[in-house]
């Protein structure tokens, strides 16, 4: 049997950042991936947004973990050279009754320690953004875009710089505790039925979190979190972006709501809108969910002219909390939480997950260092 000191279970964003904190850190590091590539899950079917930190409750996970990350991933890029631009963003109240909700947000992100918004009045926004339509709107300059591939790859070259490994095609099936012999530690069994002992386990599956972490023989199902899944459709606009910023109209239940980012080419697109679905691996886009994008945007952008949304592709939010319930915070479970040795869940990492990487994967070596 193969003997690896720490395994991380998945190759997203996510554990690709972890492993390689982990292998800096001078631990010998595997990442088990189930696909045939790396970054083929939720890691390339989001916004590739850098989100400034404005919207998660003071004190979270998600707020910390998404300041922090925003930070580490400019200085990242920056020195990596990876694709990338601070292109800002503004949050808009196409509504005097939504005003309020500006000035909430203003509120948040000052608790969350995000101090460079400005609220702008309709004639501001539109001098910035002629083509908008909005009663105000929120400036928040340090929002960008990155190239998440760029990103993973770049990861992926820092852990095997490291010394680090990668296996992609191999599906983790359950894994089991040994404690006889030494070291203690456990015992991961492939789908194949390849078997591999390890020190230590990270559970950086994504959307298969929550299913994975039932099959760890000696872990408390209570710890275990139910797995919902919120699809987020995306339309493309055919021709050329009418906007140089990312325009967020104010945030919605399970989402951020129907907003227009760009991507490093320029290209713009609508969404993600919010389709709880049964599985995971739903992925196909409605084109007839596109009527609802049209009365959404024009909202915000009265000259979307009729047909120039394109069904583009969709990413499943891995949520830990379900339809009406309120957003969960980001569940990063070490040791100390869970009682058993050697393991590391991360449930319900949806957004800011890319923005928090190299965050996380600081906090998950922390939760390890003394293992
Ligand atoms: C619609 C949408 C928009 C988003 N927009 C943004 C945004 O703009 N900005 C932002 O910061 N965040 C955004 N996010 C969140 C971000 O995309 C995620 O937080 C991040 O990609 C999660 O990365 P991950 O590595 O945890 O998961 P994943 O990318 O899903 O990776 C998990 C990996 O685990 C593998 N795996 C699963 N089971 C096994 C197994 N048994 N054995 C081995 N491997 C396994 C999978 O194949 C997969 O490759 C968005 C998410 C969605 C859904």
């Amino acid at each position: 049997m193969d003997q690896v000191d720490t395994v991380v279970i998945g190759a997203g964003v996510v554990g690709l950042a972890v492993a390689r904190a982990l292998a800096l850190q001078g631990r010998e590091v595997m990442v088990l991936e189930a696909a045939e590539a790396i970054g083929t899950g939720t890691s390339s079917r989001n916004s590739e947004v850098i989100h400034a930190g404005i919207y998660y409750p003071q004190g979270s996970l998600k707020a910390h973990l998404c300041v922090q990350g925003k930070a580490m991933l400019y200085a990242y890029c920056a020195e990596r050279g990876i694709p990338h631009r601070r292109c800002g963003k503004l949050i808009v109240a196409t509504r005097e009754a939504q005003v309020g909700q500006l000035q909430a947000i203003l509120g948040k992100a000052a608790a969350n320690g995000v101090n460079d918004l400005a609220l702008l009045t309709g004639e501001q926004a539109r001098a910035l953004e002629p083509q908008l339509a909005c009663v105000a709107a929120v400036q928040s300059p340090s929002t960008g875009i990155v190239d998440s591939h760029a990103l993973m790859l770049g990861l992926l070259g820092d852990l095997e710089n490291a010394g680090g490994l990668l296996a992609v095609n191999s599906a983790l099936d359950r894994a089991w505790r040994h404690v006889g012999g030494a070291p203690a530690g456990w015992v991961l069994v492939a789908q194949d039925g390849t078997e591999i002992a390890a020190r230590t386990v990270v559970n950086a599956a994504g959307l298969q979190a929550p299913a994975l972490a039932r099959r760890f023989e000696g872990l408390d199902a209570r710890h275990v979190p139910p797995a919902y899944f919120a699809k987020g459709n995306y339309f493309t606009l055919a021709g050329r972006s009418p906007f140089g910023r990312l325009i967020y109209p104010v945030p919605e239940a399970a989402g951020l709501g129907v907003h227009l980012t760009i991507d490093l080419g320029g290209q713009a697109k609508f969404g993600p809108d919010v389709q709880w679905v049964d599985r995971a691996d739903d992925l196909a886009v409605d084109p007839a969910r596109g009527d609802a994008f049209y009365a959404e945007v024009r909202k915000y952008w009265p000259a979307l002219p009729d047909g120039a949304l394109i069904p583009g592709y969709a990413g499943i939010r891995p949520k830990i909390s379900g339809p009406g319930e309120p957003a969960a915070d980001f569940l990063i479970q070490g040791p100390a939480d869970h009682g058993v040795p050697g393991l590391v869940n991360l449930f319900g990492i949806e957004s800011p997950g890319l923005t928090s990487c190299l965050a996380i994967g600081a906090h998950v070596a922390g939760l390890l260092a003394t293992t």
